[in-house]
């Protein structure tokens, strides 16, 4: 398992049936992204576009996704911002935290410092 530094976005209808490594999956008609966990364990991971969800900044290059992805579900329990493709890693949490933190994430998804836009 080799962990993935950068994801590149590929704008589809809709994802492929096998993702590969490395890619990030933007589907508009679906209002979705998905990609296979940065950390190189294969799990797809699927991130809904809503206000309420993850919030999709593209540059003309490259992907922002906010907020951060938390594979609290998955057995890696990876957690990971992207940021202008780029993965940048937030530490491994205890249950516990994971739990407060579900909590907190529907309460806070503010990206203000992401797009300014925030209270
Ligand atoms: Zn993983």
């Amino acid at each position: 398992m080799t962990a993935v530094a950068f994801l590149r976005p590929e704008f589809v209808e809709s994802f492929p049936p096998e993702m590969e490594r490395g890619v990030l999956y933007v589907s508009i008609p679906y209002a979705t992204c998905g990609h296979l966990c940065a950390c190189g364990c294969g799990q797809e991971v699927v991130t809904p576009l809503s206000p309420g969800q993850w919030t999709l900044t593209y540059n003309g290059e490259n992907i922002s996704l906010c907020p951060s992805i938390g594979n609290w579900g998955l057995p890696c329990r990876s957690h990971y911002w992207i940021r202008d493709g780029a993965v940048r890693w937030g530490r491994r949490y205890t249950a516990r935290e994971i739990a407060n933190n579900r909590a907190r994430d529907r309460r806070d998804r503010d990206c203000k410092n992401n797009n300014g836009s925030g209270p």
